[in-house]
């Protein structure tokens, strides 16, 4: 098998582009594969350079066994394969989402006051109503919570204040957490409990919002929440319950992975247990390149566990996102230059000595260091640290991460090429978030989420949701990477964008490159996972404002469908 295989990527060398009719070659298999599923007449976008464009492909054991044209491949049929006409629908790589928290209690069972996955605005009084119904079954003093709230999609075109929360109760503490996860908004009785009033001073890190009359607004940000998350109750879960919601939870929101065609998903941290329960009772649809922090990364490092442990299905990957600096959306990263109009320069969390000893401490026990950074300031800090550390402990291939990398210079690209890191940059942002970006100001966009400077760098740029601040949905963030247009139709930074081909390519094998796992998938080859999803319509012909719109038809890992439409 692997002899046939090199002979024929010779072949595919001097064959060069296109459709090579390699298949049929009666040399290649002593006795042909007896393929499980062959997937033919489709248009086939592999990402794979040695043959871009396929007809047909052929699936044994979870693997691609065949590619080429639907001619060659329809030759393996045999009585016991399953076959798929695709009748020129298009097919591409399984996605990869690079940064994603993965909350699936909080989608599964709690109150969600916006839409996760889409674009939507709702009003003030649909939040109000839903959370009334939530503090109906609720005890009084216990908290009320309404989740994925987004600020900038409200139709009443105002902030959620107090006095609107005060509609929902007086009896309970009601709270609506921003989906960015660093605002909060409270209503009256909330603040009574813990103590806060007008002349409460702010913290360091955090401020209790006012509004015109210098009255409490309900709006408080960072770190001013902790005393107040601390008043009221909520429900206690014995231990078997909450295991039992972290299973159904994770079986949820891997559903709604795969319904996008996400085949593959770095989680930061979660509930490991219920991944492998999950996984063991067959309702894990998607792959996981797990991201440690807190005790598992402890115990990591401890018992030298590396990255890369782990199989096809959950792997140790890169570290958990450790904090350098704020966040994007929510307009706290860290810049060297002030936000236009003040004097403000962002927040940086980190010094550069706990930096540096975090990120050397990591990279000694072999584990791939991940660190957010934002702004050009973060981004320069990280580069600083994990030099530093190469130095110290040098290790060939080491592929730093960089979570969100969103506000690059010259410099930095040239230093992030010199030690090969992994960006893994916001995609839905650039449709979903435009409403944000007037904070930033061209000037500056044109520097964000830069994927054509990274590309043209050859640095491996990937695609980080950062779900739930981002939506998932990988054909809304190709959308944006192409046309940097959003959906109230503004553009920004239009110098960054890809081409669809780029686009697919940074969400699928650029993506397993961030998990050294660029041989196993990310693309359409033979020999690796068949990880593919079918669209209804071809991104390349459709206009660029439709992509998002493209129907996933069929999601497909390990060649068993997993989401059909
Ligand atoms: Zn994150």
């Amino acid at each position: 098998m692997n002899n046939d295989r090199h002979s024929r990527r010779d072949f595919m060398g001097l064959a060069a582009a296109g459709f090579a009719g390699v298949m049929a070659n009666p040399w290649r298999w002593a006795s042909p594969p007896d393929a499980d599923l062959v997937v033919f007449n489709a248009k086939v976008y592999t990402m794979d350079p040695a043959l871009p464009r396929a007809e047909a492909f052929a699936v044994k054991d979870g693997r691609l066994v065949a590619v080429g044209t639907t001619a060659d491949i329809r030759a393996l049929i045999t009585k016991r394969t399953q076959t798929f006409d695709a009748k020129q629908m298009t097919i591409v790589p399984g996605f990869v989402d690079c940064h994603n928290h993965a909350g699936g209690t909080t989608l599964l069972y709690e109150t969600l006051v916006g839409n996760p996955f889409e674009v939507e605005f709702v009003t003030i009084a649909s939040i109000v109503e839903k959370l009334k119904a939530k503090a109906q079954q609720t005890p009084a003093g216990m908290w009320v919570d309404g989740y994925f709230h987004d600020d900038t999609k409200l139709k009443d075109k105002r902030l959620l204040t107090r006095r609107d929360l005060d509609l929902v109760s007086t009896e309970h503490p009601v709270c609506v957490h921003h989906r960015g996860g660093h605002t909060s908004f409270y209503n009256t009785k909330a603040l009574e409990m813990a103590g806060i009033t007008k002349v409460t001073p702010d913290v360091p890190g955090g401020t209790y919002d006012k509004d015109a009359n210098g009255e409490l607004n309900g709006r408080v940000t960072d770190r001013a929440r902790g005393v107040i998350d601390r008043v009221g109750a909520r429900p206690q879960y014995s231990a078997e319950d909450r295991a039992r919601r972290e299973r159904d939870g994770m079986a949820h929101i891997s559903k709604q992975f795969v319904r996008y065609g996400l085949t593959s998903v770095h989680h930061e941290s979660g509930d490991l247990q219920a991944l492998q329960d999950v996984r063991a009772r067959g309702d894990l649809r998607h792959r996981v390149s797990y991201e440690p922090s807190g005790r598992v990364l402890e115990s990591m490092i401890n018992d030298g566990i590396m990255t890369g442990f782990g199989d096809e299905w959950i792997k140790f990957g890169a570290t958990s996102e450790h904090t350098v600096d704020g966040s994007f959306s929510e307009r706290t990263l860290a810049m060297s230059t002030p936000y236009p109009g003040t004097t403000y320069k962002g927040n940086v969390t980190e010094t550069q000595e706990t930096l540096d000893a975090w990120v050397e401490r990591v990279h000694r026990a072999g584990i791939q260091v991940n660190c957010h950074a934002n702004g050009d300031v973060a981004i320069d800090m990280y580069l600083t640290a994990f030099e530093r550390a190469q130095k110290a402990a040098p290790r060939a291939d080491a592929r730093p991460k960089i979570t969100h990398c969103t506000l690059i210079n010259d410099d930095l690209v040239r230093r992030m090429k010199a030690v090969n890191a992994v960006p893994a940059l916001f995609t839905t942002y650039a449709y979903y978030n435009t409403d944000k970006f007037v904070f930033y100001g061209e000037d500056l966009m044109k520097r964000c989420m830069a994927f054509r400077t990274l590309l043209d760098a050859g640095v491996w740029a990937t695609a980080g949701s950062d779900f739930s601040p981002g939506p998932f949905a990988p054909l809304m963030g190709i959308q944006g990477m192409v046309t940097r247009k959003g959906w109230d139709n503004t553009t920004w930074g239009l110098n960054q964008r890809v081409s669809v081909d780029e686009a697919i390519r940074i969400n699928t094998l650029n993506g397993a490159y961030a998990s050294f796992e660029e041989k196993l998938k990310g693309s359409i080859s033979e020999g690796k996972l068949a990880d593919f999803v079918v669209l209804g319509d071809d991104p390349h012909a459709v206009g660029a404002d439709k992509i998002k719109d493209i129907q996933v038809v069929r999601t497909v890992v390990g060649g068993t469908t997993v989401y059909q439409a």
